[in-house]
């Protein structure tokens, strides 16, 4: 029975779907005024394993993720490198879909650009102000009346931090719906003259026209709880008049040297920059090897580590595909899925999950030990089976080790020693195909000969 920690309640709670079988999912996506940064990696590849853990419980998947494409970061770089607005935007996106396919991150079902629903940002304020939930002040902007909606603050636990929440104006001020523009700006026509939305009311629309107030989750980094999702909720809940969410999850930060990662400290690193040094697999086992509420300590040294662990696995998903061995259900795989399930129906605990493979992948290279080959490559299918839930080894099976190796001239190296070595060993000059071994150990090849060939991986 999968359980959730919702943020509103703090509380592990039981999932139970709207609808039967079918599981809505909306995701705040990127602001597309500068490249992607590790913190979208974390938050993405972790709603990424949600919905594929989903779809693998046998739930339809509905899951909306959407662009924020026009915004004051946005108008302000695209001024300053003197570009289209949405020429600029439509380059940041493709650098985005380069990330995220290569981070191995499926497409959601739909991908709204924020440009392309003015029309009901615009329907959503008109009712907002019929309502009196909303009003223009006199600068000619529309703003949310945060006292019309009682329970303002849920989110941000108000109770727990009434003393901050009662001391700072800030949590108190009305927030803009509607913001007028001078007319050299972006804008669109509205019944309160030319002017473009504010930040929150994007995602209350959106999420109306695709969901209607059916949504069982709604995710994001932790620094939207307040104010983005404090206030999507006000909107959305003075809109339907009823409950608007289920279960409300929130990602940790990255944290680098002791400081929070933000672009305003100036202290990203960015997806292009990861994805040059390490495989989407490295990346994805980092980020999940942590909870997804907890912070991240970010260290490139972690990331290395990672690469030792994944030479075992793939060491272990080359002996299934060698044989071409497919995974299917019996009494010992079914004991793996058993503790891999636990684990990730304890509100996604990824990284018990990762050390259940682990687990398995060191059973699997004992087994081999052994010579219990039939056992081995039947648990190395299932290994296969079971991180690829997760997203991992999104590789083309017949494709061999290339696709783990950057460096093309590292790969034909070792495949050079390799074939002396197996030279040296027909000559049974077994003293320099120990020094061969040694060699390959120098590069961190872990090699297992069998009769007819010699298996390899990092
Ligand atoms: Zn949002």
């Amino acid at each position: 029975m999968l359980k959730i920690f919702n943020t509103l309640t703090r509380k592990k709670e039981i999932f139970k779907s709207i609808y039967k079988k079918k599981v809505s999912i909306y995701v705040c996506g990127v602001t597309v005024y500068d490249n992607c940064h590790i913190g979208h990696a974390r938050t993405f590849i972790f709603f990424d394993v949600v919905n594929r853990y989903l779809k693998n419980l046998g739930y339809s998947v509905k899951y909306v993720r959407n662009i924020t494409d026009i915004d004051d970061k946005i108008i302000k770089k695209s001024t300053l490198i003197n570009k289209n607005i949405f020429s600029f935007t439509k380059h940041v996106i493709n650098q985005m879909n380069i990330d995220f396919n290569t981070l191995n991150i499926l497409k959601p079902s739909f991908e709204p650009r924020v440009t392309s629903h003015i029309i009901d940002i615009i329907n959503m304020i008109n009712i907002l102000i019929l309502n009196k939930h909303a009003y223009i002040n006199s600068q000619g902007d529309v703003l949310f009346s945060i006292k019309s909606y009682q329970n303002y603050g849920q989110l941000l636990h108000k109770k727990n931090n009434l003393n901050e929440f009662e001391n700072n104006n800030f949590y108190k001020n009305d927030f803009v719906l509607w913001k007028k523009t001078k007319n050299t700006e972006i804008s669109w026509k509205s019944p309160w003259g030319n002017g473009r939305p504010g930040w929150h009311i994007e995602c209350s629309a959106i999420n109306y026209l695709y969901f209607k107030n059916k949504l069982d989750i709604h995710g994001g980094g932790n620094d939207l709880i307040f104010p983005h999702h404090e206030n999507e909720r006000a909107q959305s809940e003075c809109f339907y008049k009823e409950k608007f969410v289920n279960y409300w999850m929130h990602t940790g930060m990255i944290i680098l040297k002791n400081k929070k990662m933000s672009k305003s400290l100036g202290n990203t690193f960015l997806i292009k920059d990861l994805i040059n040094n390490f495989s989407s697999d490295v990346i994805r086992y980092y980020f999940l090897s942590t909870k997804y509420k907890h912070p991240i300590y970010y260290n490139v040294k972690n990331l290395i580590k990672v690469n030792k662990i994944l030479r075992k696995w793939y060491f272990c998903i080359n002996l299934s595909i060698k044989k071409n061995y497919n995974f299917s259900f019996n009494h010992s795989s079914i004991f793996y899925i058993n503790l891999f399930k636990n684990a990730m129906n304890d509100s996604f605990d990824t990284p018990l999950a990762l050390l259940i493979l682990s687990n398995l992948a060191k059973k699997i290279i004992i087994l081999y030990d052994m010579k219990k080959f039939k056992k081995a490559i039947f648990l190395s299918s299932l290994l296969h089976y079971l991180g690829s839930i997760l997203g991992f080894f999104n590789f083309n099976i017949n494709s061999n080790n290339l696709n783990y190796i950057k460096d093309i001239n590292l790969y034909k190296k070792i495949e050079k020693i390799i074939k002396k070595r197996n030279y040296a060993r027909k000559l049974k000059l077994w003293k320099k195909a120990d020094h061969l071994r040694e060699k390959l150990l120098k590069f961190g090849i872990y090699i297992k000969d069998t009769k007819n060939e010699t298996l390899w991986n990092f």
